[in-house]
């Protein structure tokens, strides 16, 4: 199978990252590519979707990522898995792994790395310029999930219709399923048997940077990787809860400038120019004049360690740095000066997050479980919402109209192949009920 029928094969089955922002799979692929790194770090506490996935499923990960070294005539493929994660790989797997072009790569029990950045650095030794992709070092990272994705739409033509989410924090047991596209929430938490929402609120992604749950509108997309339930009261909710407004004047009232969030921010250690104190400074204080301080921002990963770590006057430079990066985005502003980093900082050993100290400093030791159960369990919702953007680029275009009768699997939705976007399916059997121009609502 060559490079444009994989491109166009994993389009038609909407696989977009499942471990981040949703970038449109089939665009990433490039022939300039010469290492595949398969992103297994995932780094966040109480996460266990990708560890699943390895688990039951590395073979047809390894055979994927062969196709892919074919199809991209690149030279490695490389898992980037943490050493205490080991154990949960087929011993016989991993030993049929030596001398082929498939590897896998341990790397440190420290937070973030599953940054693409760090773990370019931390499997290859490569450092990605300031403000550029990985394949500008020959590399293309890539979610574990998407690996499996790109599996079951080569060998069976299945599109993505449903999610892998963990379900855990304030929890009797954590569990991993398997949840329709387009279904709430809050529906979902209820059939999973995490119904009794009472003080408690519901964060999609991890501690650091997941989001909190519009319980009344959220549905799960093709991005949604964890759903994690805290009292609402626990800092980790508290802090998300903080309005800008309140965030900048907290750090015009305390920020002592001791530099300490710059010092700490793991892209700033491998080199970046990418100094947080300087944005949430600038921001507090209204010195719109240094645009350089709100231009570097576009560095910034969101990853959280200055403001949970590094910041010891309770301030939120994590929340700073991305609302500056989000109102670049949004007004199409670049920085222009970015260079490739010249070296690691020599303090950089001293200076990283250990997952251990991470889990201790956001409170949250009492809610890890020694298992995480993989779960099967059926959702049959009444009605799912199919989103039209749950990726980077294009919103999809609606490709039905309602009353169409439609299936799992069937197109409801898609971006022009040339744009950069995806194309969306059913996830139930039913009738297109509703669109409007965030969803498609398909009921049984
Ligand atoms: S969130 Fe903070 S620590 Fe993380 S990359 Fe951005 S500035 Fe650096
Ligand atoms: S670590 Fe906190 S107090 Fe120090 S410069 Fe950063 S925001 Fe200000």
């Amino acid at each position: 199978m060559n490079l444009a029928e994989i491109q166009k094969i994993v389009y038609d089955a909407g696989i977009v990252g499942a471990g981040g922002a949703g970038f449109p799979t089939h665009r990433k692929f490039s022939d300039k590519v010469e290492q595949i790194i398969v992103n297994a770090a995932e780094c966040e506490p109480l996460m266990m979707v990708d560890h699943h996935i390895l688990e039951k499923h590395l073979q047809p990960l390894v055979d994927t990522l062969n196709l892919l070294l074919d199809a991209l005539g690149a030279r490695e493929a490389i898992i980037g898995i943490k050493g205490k994660n080991m154990h949960l790989l087929d011993s016989k797997i991993v030993a049929s792994l030596a001398g082929t072009r498939v590897s896998i790569h341990e790397i440190p029990d420290i937070y973030p790395a599953g940054d693409e950045v760090v773990l370019t650095y931390e499997t290859t030794g490569k450092i990605i310029p300031e403000g550029a992709i990985p394949v500008m070092v020959g590399v293309m990272v890539i979610n574990v999930e998407t690996v499996y994705n790109i599996y079951k739409a080569v060998t069976n033509g299945q599109p993505v219709v449903d999610k892998y989410i963990t379900i855990g924090g304030d929890t009797p047991e954590d569990i991993t399923i398997k949840a329709p596209i387009g279904m709430k929430i809050r529906e979902l938490l209820e059939a999973a048997g995490f119904g009794n929402l009472e003080g408690k609120t519901v964060i999609n992604g991890g501690p650091m940077m997941g989001k909190i749950v519009d319980l009344e509108n959220d549905t799960v997309t093709k991005t949604t990787k964890g759903l994690l339930i805290f009292p609402t009261t626990h800092s980790i909710v508290q802090r998300k809860l903080r309005p800008m407004r309140m965030i900048l004047k907290r750090a015009s009232a305390a920020c002592c400038n001791c530099t300490m969030c710059s010092d700490m921010c793991p892209r700033n250690l491998l080199g970046y120019s990418l100094n947080v104190h300087k944005t949430i400074r600038a921001a507090s204080h209204s010195e719109v004049m240094d645009t350089e301080a709100f231009l570097q921002s576009s560095l910034c990963c969101g990853c959280g360690v200055c403001t949970v770590i590094a910041c010891q006057q309770d301030l939120d430079p994590q929340a700073v740095s991305m609302e500056v990066k989000g109102l670049l985005g949004k007004h199409g502003l670049k920085r222009r000066n970015n260079k490739a980093p010249e070296h690691v900082k020599p303090e950089r050993a001293s200076r990283l997050v250990s997952s251990s100290v991470l889990i201790d400093r956001l409170g949250i030791r009492k809610y890890v479980k020694d298992k995480v159960e993989r779960r099967y369990t059926e959702f049959n919702p009444s009605a799912v919402y199919i989103e039209l953007k749950q990726h980077v680029g294009k919103p999809a275009g609606a490709a039905v109209k309602e009353g169409d009768k439609v299936s799992v699997g069937d197109v409801v939705a898609a971006t022009a192949y040339e744009d950069l976007g995806t194309t969306m399916h059913a996830s139930i059997n039913g009738t297109v009920a509703e669109i409007t121009d965030r969803y498609v609502k398909i009921v049984r």
